[in-house]
Parts: C-alpha cells; structure tokens; sequence
C-alpha cells in the first residue's frame, strides 16, 4: 500500500504510475490523482500544451516515424481499420494528403480543416454552373477538388491553386472523360 498526499487516500500500488526516477519505484501522486492534474492543465494551458506537442514531435521526429512505422509493419489489419476510419471521419485532410503526395512539390499551405471551409463555401461549379451537391456517395455534382493548373502539367498542391469543382467537371479536365 501507499499513501496519496493529494488526494490523502491509502492505495494500491497498481493505482500508481511508474515512476524510475523515484526511490519507491512510483509516482508521488495516485493515477487519479494525475489524471485530474493534467486534465485541468491542458484545460487552462492549451497553448502551452499545443506548442510542447509541436516541440517534442520535432525534437524526435525521427524516433517517432521509425517507431510508428514499425507498429503498422506489426499491426497490418489493426492500422488499415485505423486509416480507414480517419479518412471516413476526416475526408479533406485525406484529400490533402493524397495531392500532397503527388505533387510535385511537398511543401503545402494547404491544411484539412482550409480544405474543408473551402468546400463549405463552395456551392455552385464555376465550369458548368451548376449547383453542386456535398455527398460521400458518387454523384455527378459531387464536389471535388481541382487544381487550376494540372498537377500532371506542373501545378502546385497550395491554396491559389485550388478550387471545388463537381465531379463531372473535374473529371473532363483530367482526360478521364470522354465527351
Ligand atoms: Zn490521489
Ligand atoms: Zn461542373
């Protein structure tokens, strides 16, 4: 057993977290404890947390991409349910994502979250005027996203580069329609 000044409760050992820096081998605080600590920090620290977030991934960018690399390497049908559901949940970060990738150029001013209110405010296609619709299922005046200038011809995946177009629209400027 041990005892909680926080909280001032006699508790389990299990209801503490590890701690190696420390004599007894256990944080000073209970897990609760801890828990509540940290949750009423991030609550009235959010920019602090935000920016040691930001800090620590640069600081170990490398460690952290080897490591996840290695778990999805480990862990194949768990990461692909992962993947999938974050692309169902966050569609124009997915999006992003993918011109990112096949741009030519991997820098990019373009977040999910701009693509997302570009998409909102987008009602009617500019090419052939119609209203468009915002669907998860194939419709011809779904919207979708274009590059004004090609990617294949050299255009970059940034904000002064793309526009929401419907579908068909989009289709016929990348040559994958016949009309
Ligand atoms: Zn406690
Ligand atoms: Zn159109």
């Amino acid at each position: 057993m041990k005892f909680c000044p926080k909280c001032r409760k006699l508790k389990n050992e299990i209801d503490f977290h590890k701690n190696k820096a420390r004599t007894d081998g256990y944080h000073l605080w209970c897990k609760k404890c801890r828990k509540e600590e940290t949750t009423k920090y991030r609550a009235t620290h959010a920019e602090q947390v935000k920016i040691a977030k930001h800090n620590y991934y640069e600081n170990n960018k490398q460690t952290i991409i080897s490591k996840s690399d290695e778990w999805v390497k480990n862990n194949k049908p768990k990461s692909r349910i992962i993947k999938n559901r974050w692309k169902a949940n966050n569609p124009e970060s997915e999006v992003n994502y993918r011109h990112k990738r096949r741009s030519k150029c991997k820098q990019t001013d373009i977040t999910g979250a701009w693509l997302k209110e570009l998409k909102e405010n987008t009602e009617i296609c500019i090419l052939c005027g119609n209203q468009m619709i915002d669907s998860k299922k194939y419709h011809p005046l779904k919207k979708s996203l274009d590059h004004i200038l090609l990617l294949s011809k050299g255009g970059t995946h940034t904000k002064n580069n793309v526009r929401y177009v419907c579908i068909l629209c989009n289709a016929k400027r990348n040559g994958k329609h016949k009309s």
